[in-house]
């Protein structure tokens, strides 16, 4: 056992034995023991973890996605308020432990607040969704620029226009394209037969879009409104969209079409889809 280790739980005892209030003075020393790590964040998922901790699943600009414990974090008065709620978007420092898989988190500050569709049911729905599929595709320590601003800019738009429709399709349209699993848009991938002015067809099970021909039971369409609405999306960013009510189809449709194939690539079913039809 080398000086560290022994330093560590030394003040780990020191720690559990004076409660929480040296807990900062425990914490400042510790940080000087192994060097703490600092990222801006987007909180992914929490769980509760015994009594007092929580599980915290985050994705750090700089370090990818990772997991950690944040101690303390369940009790009533805890420092942490409400920088673990899901999709928050904040500074936190952390540190690794070369024994275990999960950091441990010293300290989150909120940077910017989504409090509106945090705390709105069907706003949180929206939300759900982001973060289930953020957890499912991203690998863990991979740093992504392009989902972390992706993320960033759906989650300010359902809390800007109280409304996940346009930002959750443009959002999931994104995730697909980004992985790089974007079927053609202009032809059948069975016949090669442009699609024109015709419906496109998909479903869950099976890569890319057919035609009317071509297509198999059970499949759902992807209108040309709907296609025109994923070139807007391709070109134009979410912000700078303004929703209108004719576009709420399209807009669902897409979605769907998109979720459709982030199953298909995860392979599985994604559990807060169906929240989003309660909604
Ligand atoms: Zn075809």
């Amino acid at each position: 056992m080398d000086a560290r280790v022994v330093i560590t739980i030394a003040l780990r005892v020191r720690a559990l034995r004076t409660g929480c209030g040296n807990w900062s003075g425990a914490a400042s020393a510790r940080r000087l023991l192994m060097p703490a790590r600092e990222t801006e964040a987007i909180i992914l998922k929490t769980f509760p973890l015994g009594e007092a901790d929580r599980l915290v699943s985050f994705l750090g600009r700089s370090s990818g996605r990772v997991r950690g414990v944040a101690a303390g974090a369940r009790r009533i008065k805890n420092r942490y308020g409400s920088t673990l709620e899901v999709l928050s978007h904040v500074q936190i420092w952390y540190v690794e432990r070369e024994t275990r898989e999960l950091v441990r988190i010293q300290q989150a500050d909120l940077l910017e607040s989504f409090h509106k569709a945090q705390s709105d049911y069907g706003l949180s729905t929206g939300l759900a969704v982001i973060s289930e599929i953020s957890e499912l595709i991203l690998p863990e320590h991979e740093v992504s620029e392009p989902m972390f601003r992706l993320i960033l800019l759906a989650v300010r738009e359902v809390e800007r226009t109280g409304d996940w429709s346009l930002p959750l399709s443009y959002f999931a349209f994104w995730t697909v394209r980004l992985g790089g699993w974007l079927p053609r848009f202009d032809r059948c991938v069975a016949c090669d037969e442009p699609f024109g002015q015709h419906p496109a067809f998909y479903d869950a099970h099976q890569v890319g879009l057919f035609c009317e021909k071509c297509r198999r039971p059970g499949m759902k369409p992807l209108h040309l409104e709907a296609r025109n609405l994923a070139e807007r999306f391709a070109g134009e960013r979410l912000d700078r969209i303004a929703y209108e009510k004719s576009m709420q189809a399209s807009a669902r449709e897409l979605r769907e079409a998109a979720l459709s194939w982030i199953e298909l690539h995860v392979e599985r079913r994604l559990m807060t889809r169906e929240l989003l039809e309660s909604a």
